[in-house]
């Protein structure tokens, strides 16, 4: 354990009063960070029993049999040592082969990187430098906003209420000779918002045309309900793809991912990564070209399921855009702001996300629907009771 037991954190701050000012004179940059509200709220909840909780973006499903056994397999046979920075070979080819199939990639670089976090957190440290801009659509997925602002730059929202899908043209009107990247993530968390193939050729005609590098967050792939995922580099041979294995696979805790893009940005990338994470996780990495191989089909089609389950369960008394893709409906709060329904969620044993944790709006709230079902109906029980509670 270190100088500082985390869980005295939670005992306030009478414990740290001997610590010397010096030792708890932050960097500057950690000004710019805040605790993730979604944190927050999944803290609370470790305090709650029987207590519904939809805050947390993860599947419910166990990991699939064959990459549970390549992972057993691989501790085994010893591949718990350092990988070589890039990731192993193996993987890499796998992951090209299978990028080249789905994802019209061409001829870039790959890293296997400490989960998709560790590809973002690796991409912006080496794109991004004091007083450029981001452009980020809001709602968001916070670790961008957050981590743009750690590395000195300035997150430019880009509003996309209330359909929550981006109009080029407004896009592009946010450009400016400081844009260093545009931010893009498909589909999308918290609106479950999906582009089709048109709009995201429109979207990568805007970041070609003013040379803006595309950074697209593609980790929920997989689960694209309506129509086939499409990929920016089906449309933008410029573009950086981050992606991973936590969501499709349910293995969030063993923290892979990978970037796949122009080259020069991709050695960059792995020169920090020998200096922070070294490596991803070895046996994680045997155990991903394995999963590279396995149909989650099956999965899909239940959470397809349970998003037809939602929609219906919540449309009568809730205004939201049907999620088309990732596992999270974003609606409007029935009555108050996000602050005020969310608390009285909780105080029915009910835990969601208020939007601000993901957005600069209040008005909104997010639920993630990777539930048990039986979980799921609870829930918009609770959540329908609320509504009604008001209109009485
Ligand atoms: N991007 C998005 C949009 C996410 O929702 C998440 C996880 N909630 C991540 C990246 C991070 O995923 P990973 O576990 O691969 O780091």
């Amino acid at each position: 354990m270190g100088l500082v037991d985390p869980q005295s954190l939670a005992l306030g701050p009478s414990l740290w009063y001997r610590t010397p000012a010096r030792m708890t004179k932050f960097a500057r940059r950690m000004d710019r960070v805040e605790m993730s509200g979604i944190r927050r709220i999944f803290d609370l909840a470790r305090q709650m029993t029987d207590a519904v909780d939809l805050s947390l973006g993860q599947p419910d499903f166990d990991v699939p049999g064959p990459i549970k056994r390549a992972m057993i397999e691989a501790i085994e046979r010893g591949y718990n040592r350092y990988t070589v920075t890039q990731g192993m070979p193996e993987l890499i080819e796998g992951l090209r082969r299978h990028l080249q199939r789905d994802s019209g990639f061409k001829d870039g670089g790959i890293l296997v990187t400490a989960g998709t976090a560790g590809g973002l957190f690796q991409a912006l440290a080496v794109l991004v430098e004091d007083g450029d801009e981001v452009v980020v659509p809001d709602p968001y997925f916070a670790l961008y906003y957050h981590l743009v602002n750690f590395f000195g730059g300035k997150p430019v929202l880009l509003d996309t209420y209330p359909d929550f899908r981006i109009r080029p043209e407004k896009l592009e009107a946010l450009l400016t000779p400081r844009t260093r990247v545009i931010v893009f993530n498909n589909p999308v968390n918290p609106t479950g918002v999906a582009y089709r193939p048109d709009e995201v050729a429109a979207i990568c005609d805007v970041a070609k045309r003013h040379e803006v590098l595309l950074l697209s967050d593609e980790i929920y792939s997989a689960f694209s309900y309506d129509f086939p995922h499409e990929s920016v580099l089906k449309h933008d041979g410029n573009a950086l793809l981050v992606g991973g294995f936590s969501k499709t696979f349910a293995v969030t805790g063993w923290r892979l991912g990978f970037a796949a893009g122009p080259r020069d940005i991709i050695e960059k990338m792995a020169v920090l990564q020998q200096f922070s994470f070294v490596c991803a996780n070895a046996p994680g990495q045997r155990a991903a070209i394995t999963a590279l191989d396995v149909d989650v089909s099956a999965y899909v089609d239940a959470y397809r399921k349970k998003r037809d389950f939602v929609v219906a369960a919540l449309k009568d008394r809730f205004d939201f855009v049907r999620p088309q893709g990732a596992f999270y409906v974003f609606p409007k709060c029935p009555w108050g702001d996000d602050e005020a329904f969310v608390r009285k969620a909780i105080e029915n044993k009910l835990l969601i996300v208020p939007g601000r944790a993901t957005s600069k709006r209040t008005s909104h709230f997010r639920l993630s629907f990777a539930v048990s079902d039986r979980q799921l109906e609870r829930a918009v029980e609770i959540l329908n009771k609320l509504a009604d509670q008001n209109r009485a």
